[in-house]
């Protein structure tokens, strides 16, 4: 029962434009949590299992957005939706149009621009998890635009997740799911490499993350990120348990042992001369969060 769609519907009508896997995620959440749904996509045998299930296949884009008082855009980026929105722009008016499509800051507000002027409602929206975890009530959904549009749907976007509204500024959502996925390979190229590192010493995979496990999380996470926040927001790096200079030394260990065991040293040291830039900055004798300074600059041009 659980997983099975009800055939009786209670909810907001809501149509999904664009059924990649996570567009067919999210209709296939919809239509569990009782939503009339309906769908249209390019490829329209996309939605044929959906449409076994109680879907309703719109036979245009303005047939299928005028369907539901809200359509969420799922598509492959900014460009794909203005081309299948186009031919649906008298649809949109009076609607509101949730995008979830992957993208820029300034794309996201160009989007907003292209829905006022169609008379739509607009929020710019990133999703945070794959698809087979929407619809998880702890699945995080970001949002961004104007706070009535966010109040008029949020009891519909709950059903695909936990929605948190970030702001007026539509750029909002497409800057936090930006940063929070760089945060997610750097996090991961930290742990491959150094997984390569331990590895070159025939060091078991398991064994090696599970150490990492125990010490990365009480020692880097908890009593970095939240902690630190303040002095980050402050611009406050006492360096007296430890300097920029100490960890330049430590992150050249690093690039010279990859070196030595044969691994890929470009990592570690990138991290160097970030490290290095931040003691020419006049950061030498403060601890190494300073090196924030040197990131929220634009990169000096490489030289070629
Ligand atoms: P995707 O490959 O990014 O997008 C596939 C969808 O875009 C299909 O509906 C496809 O239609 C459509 N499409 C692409 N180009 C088009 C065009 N020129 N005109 C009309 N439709 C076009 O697959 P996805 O995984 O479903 O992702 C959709 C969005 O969700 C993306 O922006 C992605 O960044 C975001 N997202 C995905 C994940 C994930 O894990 N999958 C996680 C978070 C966010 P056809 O079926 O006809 O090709």
């Amino acid at each position: 029962m659980t997983n099975q769609p009800s055939t009786q519907f209670t909810r907001t009508p809501v149509t999904v434009i664009g059924l990649g896997p996570m567009g067919l995620a999210l209709a296939e959440t919809l239509l569990r949590n009782r939503h009339p749904t309906t769908v249209w996509n390019r490829t329209s045998e996309k939605a044929r299992d959906l449409v076994s299930r109680g879907a309703h296949l719109g036979a245009s884009v303005a047939d299928a957005v005028s369907a539901s008082p809200l359509t969420l855009v799922c598509l492959k980026d900014y460009a794909s939706l203005y081309e299948v929105l186009d031919p649906a722009a008298g649809a949109v008016a009076g609607r509101t149009v949730v995008n979830l499509n992957s993208g820029t800051p300034k794309e996201a507000h160009a989007a907003t621009v292209w829905a006022t002027e169609r008379g739509a409602g607009y929020l710019d929206g990133a999703i945070m998890v794959p698809p087979p975890l929407v619809g998880e009530p702890e699945s995080v959904f970001l949002y961004s635009g104007p706070r009535a549009v966010f109040d008029a749907h949020r009891a519909t976007l709950e059903s695909l997740g936990e929605p948190r509204y970030l702001g007026d500024d539509p750029g909002l959502a497409v800057l936090h799911n930006v940063a929070l996925l760089g945060l997610m390979y750097a996090t991961m190229n930290g742990f491959l490499h150094a997984t390569a590192l331990t590895g070159s010493a025939g060091v078991p995979t398991e064994e090696f993350a599970r150490l990492a496990v125990d010490w990365f999380l009480p020692t880097v996470v908890n009593s970095t990120l939240i902690e630190q926040a303040p002095a980050l927001e402050a611009g406050h790096y006492p360096g007296d348990l430890g300097t920029m200079e100490m960890n330049l030394n430590a992150l050249d260990h690093i690039t010279r042992t990859c070196v030595e065991q044969g691994v890929h040293a470009e990592q570690p040291r990138l991290m160097r001369d970030i490290a290095a830039q931040a003691i020419d900055d006049g950061h030498g004798g403060s601890n190494y969060l300073a090196v924030f300074e040197v990131f929220k600059k634009a990169a000096a041009a490489r030289p070629a």
